[in-house]
């Protein structure tokens, strides 16, 4: 079987307050894998510690924020042992990253040329008429029109649509082995976001790019991925290819939010949502740390954590009720 391009086994990032006395286990034994080609999903609230575990593989946390446990292999190799230098080698060659906001990943002050060049310079030294000739081929991939014109232009010249392909064509401009797109199509407006992710996934076709997808989108996880990883309060609480995640949910929690996806044909007054909240992470709760919310925990439920259960072929889910079947 062919190496994974990615695997993380039992990631634990954490944040520690300035004393040292408060520790927040932001990811706490997070594992999967995936190969060239595949696109992962990974799904979940605001702070189930999403970002922070792309911004892991990535080695680029805030200073509060240290790796203390598990391996983060890219082509076998771990990069939670590499030097700072090492890293930036990697960084925007090997891994890229789109944000949400293409704003924050493009400088004002710049060229959308200049901006382009600039990862293709760093990591491939490329200078002169090629590298001008490599922007507007990759210009005219993420179908920006007239891309002699738009190199010279700055980014408030563009559409949002725009300057979110621009991100994309940064993305890519080195051919890096993984993407990760983290939240990359929330600023966009409907019709642009499904021109975008046909965009992504014609991209990935061509040049058999790995890549995560981190979304609240429950739409863009049917659309785009192939697995799908749940996280809820540090853990990965489910993984499963995507038809299995849709068609039989293990975990309560990945139940709980496809409930809360709206139906384009049931009538209803109200939205339906997961009642109560996540857990505050400076003071999880005992046991499953999704207890106070699941109707169907049981005693043991709320003093011993879950460990993963096999559930199916690559399907996992952190929950007691998988125990013994
Ligand atoms: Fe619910 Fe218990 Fe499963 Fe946690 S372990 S999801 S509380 S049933």
């Amino acid at each position: 079987m062919a190496q994974p391009v990615l695997e993380l086994k039992q990631l634990q990032t954490y944040f520690f307050s300035a004393q040292g006395t408060r520790v927040v286990k932001a990811v706490d034994g997070v594992s999967f894998a995936i190969n060239q080609g595949e696109t992962l999903g990974i799904v979940g609230e605001s702070g189930s510690g999403k970002t922070v575990t792309s911004t892991s593989i990535l080695r680029l946390l805030p200073p509060a924020a240290r790796i203390v446990g598990g391996e983060i292999l890219f082509n076998g190799e771990n990069l939670v042992t590499k030097s700072e230098p090492e890293m930036r080698q990697l960084r925007g060659s090997q891994i890229t990253m789109i944000l949400q906001d293409p704003m924050m990943s493009l400088n004002p002050l710049f060229t959308i040329g200049e901006q382009i060049a600039e990862p293709i310079r760093i990591h491939r030294h490329m200078r002169g008429a090629r590298l001008v000739e490599r922007i507007k081929e990759l210009l005219r991939g993420v179908r920006i029109p007239s891309p002699e014109v738009r190199m010279t232009e700055y980014p408030h010249q563009m559409s949002g649509g725009m300057r979110q392909r621009i991100v994309g064509a940064i993305g890519i401009s080195c051919e890096p082995k993984l993407l990760i797109a983290d939240e990359a199509t929330t600023s966009l407006d409907v019709t642009i976001q499904a021109q975008y992710l046909d965009l992504l996934k014609d991209i990935q076709h061509r040049s058999n790019l790995a890549m995560i997808f981190i979304t609240h989108n429950i739409g863009i996880v049917a659309k785009m991925c192939d697995q799908v990883g749940v996280m809820y309060a540090g853990k990965l609480v489910e993984r499963a290819p995507v038809r299995t995640i849709f068609n039989s949910p293990a975990h309560p929690y990945t139940e709980a939010l496809l409930h809360a996806v709206p139906s384009l044909t049931e009538k209803t007054d109200r939205l339906w949502s997961i009642e109560g909240q996540p857990p505050d992470l400076t003071n999880p709760p005992a046991g499953c740390p999704f207890h106070p919310r699941c109707p169907k925990a049981e005693d043991r439920c709320r003093s011993e954590v879950p460990p993963e259960f096999q559930v199916g072929e690559n399907h996992i889910a952190r929950c007691w009720l998988w125990e013994g079947r």
